[in-house]
C-alpha cells in the first residue's frame, strides 16, 4: 500500500485543471485515469470564453491549437424556425481529443504523476486515520490524505458510493460526430428536434463538431442510431441539410448513455467532487466544460488554502454552491422548453420577439470570467 498527499480520480477537464493547479504549488499529486490520452469523448466541444482569463493567466490555454473563435448563436425550433443572436461573452471551439491531451501534458510538466488505464473500484475514508483507502481495478490499494472526485457524470465509483442520483435511470443518450461541412465558422448552432437538440459548431482543422442529445426510447423504437437520426432529427430541415450535405470523419459516432441531470452534492464521504462529478448542466447552455475548468480551481485552492478538513470541505461547498448551484438548476429549467414540437416552437418565437429573454437565460447559465 502506497502513500500519497492528494489523489485525483479521472482526468478530463476538471482532474486536470485541479492537478496543474496542485502540482504548481509544489504538492504531490497523482491523477488516476480509466483511459489514454488522446481519446475521443462525447462532448459538443464549445467552451464559454469565461475560461479564457484563468487558463492563459495560468499557462493551461492551448495556444499551439487552432482554436475557431464563436460569436454568434443560431437557434432553430422542431419545425426549422429560426433566430440569430450576438453573443455576448462568446467561446471557441475545440475538440476535447486536443484539449484534454495538450492539458495531460501541462500537468505532466508541472509534475503531476498520472496512472493511466486504470479504473478506481472504491473509495474508503478512514475517519480514525483521517484518510482515504482508493482500490483499483487491478486490486492494489492506494492510501491519501485527499481525494478530489473528478470522474464526470458516471462512475463506477458513484456505484461503489451508493450517490443518489445513480438509483434513478436516465432516457438521455449522447451522441458526437466529427465532419466537414459548410456552415459558418463563427456560430454555434442550437437545432431543435422531438426528443432532444443537437448542436454544430467548428472546432480546429476546419472541423465542424456535431453532437446531441436524444431519448433512449427512440434508439429502441428505431433500432439503429442512423434509422433513429433520419426519423426524429431528420423533421428539422436544419438537421437534414447538415446529415446530406457533410462529410462524417469517424468510421462510427462517440455514444454515451444514461445521462443525469439530477442533482448532487460537491462533497460526499469526504471526497471533493468537481464537473460533472458534482453536476453536469444541461448541456444546451453549453456551460459544462467552463463549469468543469471553474470547479477544478475551487477545488485545488481549497486544499491549497486550508489545513484542516473540515475546513477544506466547508469553502469548497460554499464556493461551489455559489459559483454554479443556481445556472444548473436554470439549466435544468430551460431544458424543458426544448424537445417537444409545439413546446420548441414557442421557444424560438419567444426569443425571436424578446432579446431580453434570450439574453437573461444565457446571462443565468454563464458564469463570469475569473
Ligand atoms: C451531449 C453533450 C454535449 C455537451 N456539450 C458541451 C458543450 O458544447 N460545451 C460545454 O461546455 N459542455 C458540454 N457538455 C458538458 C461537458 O462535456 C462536461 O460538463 C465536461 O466534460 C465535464 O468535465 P469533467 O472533467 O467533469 O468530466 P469528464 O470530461 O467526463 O472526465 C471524467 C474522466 O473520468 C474518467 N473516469 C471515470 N470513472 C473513472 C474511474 N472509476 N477511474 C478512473 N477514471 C475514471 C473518465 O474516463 C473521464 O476521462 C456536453 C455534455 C453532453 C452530454
Amino acid at each position: 500500500m502506497s502513500m500519497h498527499d492528494i489523489v485525483i480520480i479521472g482526468g478530463g477537464l476538471a482532474g486536470l485543471t485541479a492537478a496543474s493547479m496542485l502540482s504548481k504549488q509544489g504538492r504531490q499529486v497523482l491523477l488516476i485515469e480509466k483511459k489514454r490520452y488522446p481519446f475521443h469523448r462525447v462532448c459538443g466541444e464549445y467552451i464559454s470564453n469565461e475560461v479564457k482569463d484563468f487558463l492563459k493567466k495560468e499557462d493551461l490555454f492551448p495556444d499551439e491549437i487552432e482554436v475557431s473563435k464563436i460569436d454568434s448563436f443560431l437557434l432553430t425550433s422542431v419545425k426549422g424556425k429560426s433566430v440569430t443572436m450576438p453573443l455576448d461573452l462568446g467561446g471557441f471551439g475545440v475538440s476535447r481529443y486536443a484539449l484534454d491531451d495538450f492539458l495531460y501534458h501541462k500537468a505532466i510538466a508541472f509534475g503531476t504523476g498520472f496512472l493511466l488505464e486504470t479504473q478506481v473500484e472504491d473509495i474508503i475514508f478512514d475517519e480514525n486515520e483521517d484518510n482515504f483507502a482508493v482500490t483499483l481495478d487491478d486490486g492494489k490499494v492506494i492510501s491519501c490524505k485527499h481525494v478530489i472526485g473528478a470522474f464526470g457524470k458516471r462512475s463506477k465509483v458513484d456505484k461503489a458510493l451508493g450517490r443518489d442520483f445513480i438509483k434513478t435511470r436516465s432516457a438521455y443518450i449522447g451522441i458526437k460526430y466529427h465532419i466537414k461541412t459548410d456552415f459558418d465558422k463563427n456560430t454555434v448552432a442550437l437545432h431543435n428536434f422531438e426528443g432532444g437538440y443537437c448542436g454544430i459548431n467548428s472546432i480546429e482543422d476546419q472541423k465542424f463538431n456535431l453532437c446531441y442529445l436524444g431519448s433512449r426510447d427512440q434508439l429502441r423504437e428505431t433500432g439503429s442510431i442512423e434509422a433513429m437520426e433520419k426519423k426524429f432529427l431528420w423533421q428539422n430541415p436544419f438537421l437534414k441539410e447538415i446529415w446530406q450535405n457533410s462529410e462524417f470523419l469517424f468510421e462510427k459516432p462517440e455514444v454515451i448513455n444514461e445521462i443525469s441531470f439530477l442533482p448532487k452534492q460537491p462533497v460526499e464521504n469526504h471526497i471533493i467532487m468537481a464537473g460533472d462529478a458534482a453536476g453536469l448542466i444541461t448541456p444546451l447552455c453549453g456551460n459544462g466544460m467552463a463549469i468543469a475548468i471553474h470547479a477544478g480551481k475551487l477545488a485545488a485552492e481549497a486544499i491549497l488554502y486550508h489545513q484542516d478538513r473540515a475546513l477544506i470541505e466547508a469553502n469548497y461547498t460554499e464556493a461551489w454552491l455559489k459559483n454554479f448551484k443556481n445556472r444548473l438548476w436554470v439549466g435544468r429549467n430551460v431544458q424543458k422548453l426544448f424537445g417537444a414540437k409545439g413546446v420548441s416552437e414557442f421557444a424560438v418565437g419567444l426569443i425571436k420577439n424578446s432579446n431580453f429573454i434570450a439574453r437573461n437565460i444565457m446571462k443565468r447559465t454563464h458564469g463570469q470570467p475569473f
